[in-house]
C-alpha cells in the first residue's frame, strides 16, 4: 500500500519505514513533488498533525499520514512542546540552540522529568472516493529527564539530552535500535501500523 507521510525528514523517513517495514511504500513530500513548508500553525501536537496530514490529501487525494513531536518538560509547565522545533529563537530546527536554551531554562532545577509525545494523523479515502474521506489520531510517548549535558551522536534533535526511563544513557547513545523500540514515535507508528494492517 502506497501512502503519503508528510515530511521531508531523513531521520524520521528512516525511522518510520524500519518500523513499518516492506508491506508499505511510504513516501515522503518530496517523492509526490510537494516542496511546500506545509503551515504548523496549530495550537497542540494533535492540531498541527491533523493541518499537515489535511493539507496532503485536500491536496493530492492521497492516503497519507503525518506527525508532530513535542518535548514536554515538566518543571517548565510543558514547554517546550508544540513549539519543540523553534524552541531558540524561532529557527526552525536549530537542536543546538535548542539544546542550549533547555539548559539554560532547567539549570540548577532538581525536577528534569520530561516526556516526548508524538500525535500522528492518518486520513485515508473511504473505497475510491476522494471526497470521502476519514481521519484517526495515534498516540505515543516516552518518559524520561533531561540530563545536564549532551552526550551521544546519534539521532537527532533532543535526543543527546533525552535519557528514557529504565536506561542510563542518552538517546543519542543508545542509537536507533533501541529508540525504534521505545521511542514515542513507534509507539504511535505501531500503532498506526496496526490500523493499517487491519484496514
Ligand atoms: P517534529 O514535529 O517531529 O518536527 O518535531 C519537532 C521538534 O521536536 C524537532 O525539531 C526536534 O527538535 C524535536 N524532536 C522530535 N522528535 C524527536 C526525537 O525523536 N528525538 C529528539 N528530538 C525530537
Amino acid at each position: 500500500m502506497k501512502i503519503v507521510f508528510a515530511t521531508n525528514n531523513e531521520h524520521k523517513l528512516q525511522e518510520i519505514r524500519e518500523i513499518l517495514g516492506h508491506e508499505f511504500d511510504i513516501v515522503s513530500l518530496a517523492d509526490i513533488g510537494c516542496h511546500v513548508d506545509i503551515p504548523e500553525t496549530g495550537n497542540t501536537l494533535e492540531e498541527n498533525a491533523h493541518l499537515k496530514a489535511e493539507y496532503v490529501f485536500d491536496h493530492y487525494h492521497l492516503n497519507c499520514f503525518a506527525d508532530d513531536t513535542g518535548l514536554e518538560v515538566e518543571a517548565l509547565g510543558g514547554a517546550p512542546g508544540v513549539h519543540s522545533a523553534r524552541y531558540a529563537d524561532g529557527t526552525d530546527h536549530d537542536s543546538e540552540a535548542n539544546i542550549a536554551k533547555l539548559l539554560r531554562e532547567l539549570d540548577g532545577k532538581a525536577n528534569r522529568k520530561a516526556r516526548f509525545r508524538t500525535v500522528i494523523s492518518l486520513i485515508t479515502m473511504e473505497g475510491d472516493n476522494a471526497l470521502c474521506s476519514r481521519e484517526y489520531q495515534f498516540e505515543g510517548e516516552v518518559r524520561g529527564r533531561i540530563d545536564t549535558e549532551k552526550h551521544g551522536t546519534e539521532g537527532f534533535g533532543y535526543d543527546p539530552l533525552f535519557i528514557p526511563d529504565g536506561y542510563d544513557k542518552s538517546f543519542a547513545e543508545l542509537g536507533e535500535e533501541v529508540k525504534n523500540r521505545i521511542s514515542h514515535r513507534a509507539k504511535a507508528v505501531r500503532m498506526l501500523a496496526a490500523h493499517l494492517k487491519g484496514m
